[in-house]
């Protein structure tokens, strides 16, 4: 084998469409003409595709190959010779070597086009939609007032640095290494006086952060949530141990911070990358955050330009919100401003008047299921993970609703059987048509809103059977909905409304919620 051919096996070396031929470590210049659905920049050279971390549409750069294969390659960019006009000045500094944010470099307009662009990609590619039929139903993106300090929800692991120093911060993309960061841009402010409060206990009381090589040291990650609307804190610090010396002395740190509400102890002594362990033991306060989701109203104005956020008068406040009773363990949207809309809509598309038979496929800890509840007459909320349902039942006497009912199962097992009747036998009180709010057998809507896998096949096959008069789609991964649109589509249904919800600024990610309604024979 000669030394050209050697370099081809091992993709060092690449001869493109035109003839010429590329190498590993070439300079090369590139326009960005596209962005890849990880928020790549896409630029040609010579017929052959680069995906570039870190590069924008617009941008002129040269940029440093790094791995060839047959028809693309990867690079790095080493200057940008022109930035594009959508560029901006990320807020943080260390956002090229953090895995959290793809795209904070993009102005939120245009992160906003391009999140709207790749739902409308995937109907089109994946859900074989026509551009027509696209352009007819989808609605413009709902975008953030501010794409900063929106999570709710921040999990740092506690470590220690190369100088020996024990950190907080998030380990470095591919690696376990910490690199130090109290404040993390997406998170709330109170972070930061969280972990300072653990960082400075841990020094005084001598107390050592847990290494995972040597399985020794105590203090694992710190748990931090924070309710956007009662402003309670809540601290759980996961330990590789059982009990925290001086814990009287971080209690009365914390105690110093406004809004301390719940303190607790995980303990999770394993080797492992799941961050909770299975006990929690409540030290100070109560053993749970409260926080309310608000119904938002829709249909005001909309804009008119793709990616532009949505008018103020859409999504104002309304009076009427669900109370949740949030502990470490519980799963709770991590961005509450956004999921208000999301679910807002997904209520409005659902179109109740009061009577209605509804399924709420996936429904997790009943967000949705709760919210549709007031508009319904009765509602199934279905949901794999028992703890959720656990909380969806809490959240439910805690809101005084009792016009729906959760069951554990997965959500293609639980409605097939109960279609099939075998329920009927099993849980005598889920019997079709019971309590004459409707017939569950055939429903008026079906709301489903699956993990990033989208909906089980079977589940859809049964939705359609079950003929409900409209479903409502909500998504956080395109591909999958436009493969489960196409399904349904297929099986009678008409795509009626589409709308991207962007609940993750600065990241690639999209949420997406659809309107179907049964097609007049
Ligand atoms: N609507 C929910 C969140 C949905 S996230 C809320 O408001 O809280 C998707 C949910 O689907 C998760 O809670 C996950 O545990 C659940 N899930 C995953 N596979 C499932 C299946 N096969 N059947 C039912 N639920 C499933």
């Amino acid at each position: 084998m000669d030394l050209d051919e050697q370099l081809r096996k091992t993709r060092l070396l690449v001869f493109t469409m035109e003839g010429s031929c590329m190498l590993k470590n070439d300079i090369i210049e590139l326009v960005i003409e596209d962005m890849s659905v990880n928020g790549e920049g896409i630029g040609k050279h010579e017929g052959m595709a680069f995906f570039v971390k870190d590069a924008i549409v617009g941008d002129k750069i040269r940029a440093r190959i790094t791995k060839l294969k047959k028809t693309y390659g990867y690079a790095r960019v080493e200057e940008i010779v022109e930035a594009s006009a959508d560029r901006t000045v990320p807020r943080c500094e260390l956002h090229k070597r953090c895995g959290g944010c793809q795209i904070q470099a993009m102005d939120y307009r245009a992160q906003l086009a391009f999140k709207e662009k790749k739902v409308r990609d995937n109907l089109i590619r994946l859900g074989g939609f026509s551009e027509e039929e696209v352009a007819a139903v989808m609605e413009p993106i709902v975008g953030m007032d501010e794409p900063y300090r929106y999570r709710n929800k921040a999990q740092f692991p506690i470590g220690t640095d190369k100088e020996g120093n024990t950190v907080a911060g998030f380990y470095a993309a591919r690696s376990h290494d910490i690199i130090p960061v109290t404040d993390c841009k997406l998170g709330v402010e109170q972070n930061e006086l969280v972990l300072k409060a653990v960082l400075s206990y841990m020094k005084e009381c001598n107390i050592r952060p847990y290494d995972e090589t040597t399985g020794k040291g105590l203090v694992r990650h710190v748990l931090i949530r924070y309710g956007f609307t009662t402003k309670e804190i809540m601290v759980c610090l996961v330990i590789n141990g059982k009990s925290l010396p001086a814990a009287d002395k971080l209690v009365a740190m914390l105690c110093e911070i406004e809004g301390m509400q719940s303190i607790s102890i995980n303990s999770n002594t394993k080797n492992t990358n799941v961050i909770l362990g299975d006990v929690t033991k409540c030290i100070w306060g109560t053993p749970y955050i409260t926080d309310y989701i608000h119904l938002r109203t829709c249909g005001g104005k909309m804009p008119q330009e793709a990616g532009v956020a949505a008018d103020a008068t859409e999504f104002a406040l309304t009076n009427t919100a669900i109370a949740y009773h949030i502990s470490p363990q519980s799963f709770y949207q991590v961005n509450p401003v956004q999921t208000e809309k999301l679910y807002s809509l997904a209520l409005d598309y659902a179109g109740l008047t009061g009577k209605e038979a509804v399924w709420d496929l996936y429904c997790g800890i009943g967000t949705i299921s709760l919210f549709l509840a007031g508009k319904a007459g009765k509602v199934y909320g279905v949901e794999i993970v028992p703890q959720a349902i656990e909380d969806a039942k809490n959240n439910a006497k805690l809101n005084d609703i009792t016009n729906v009912q959760f069951i554990v199962g997965k959500a293609e097992e639980v409605l097939t059987k109960f279609y099939e009747k075998n329920l009927t036998h099993a849980m005598p009180d889920l019997a079709a048509g019971s309590g004459g709010e409707g017939d569950m057998l055939h429903p008026d809507v079906i709301v489903v809103d699956p993990p990033r896998k989208g909906c089980d096949e079977k589940c859809l096959e049964t939705m359609l059977k079950m003929q409900p008069e409209r479903i409502v789609y909500v998504s956080c991964d395109s591909a999958t909905l436009a493969r489960d649109l196409r399904i349904l589509c297929d099986g009678g249904y008409e795509l009626k409304r589409v709308r991207a919800v962007d609940q993750f600024g600065n990241t690639t990610h999209v949420e997406t919620v659809c309107l179907l309604s049964k097609k007049s024979q």
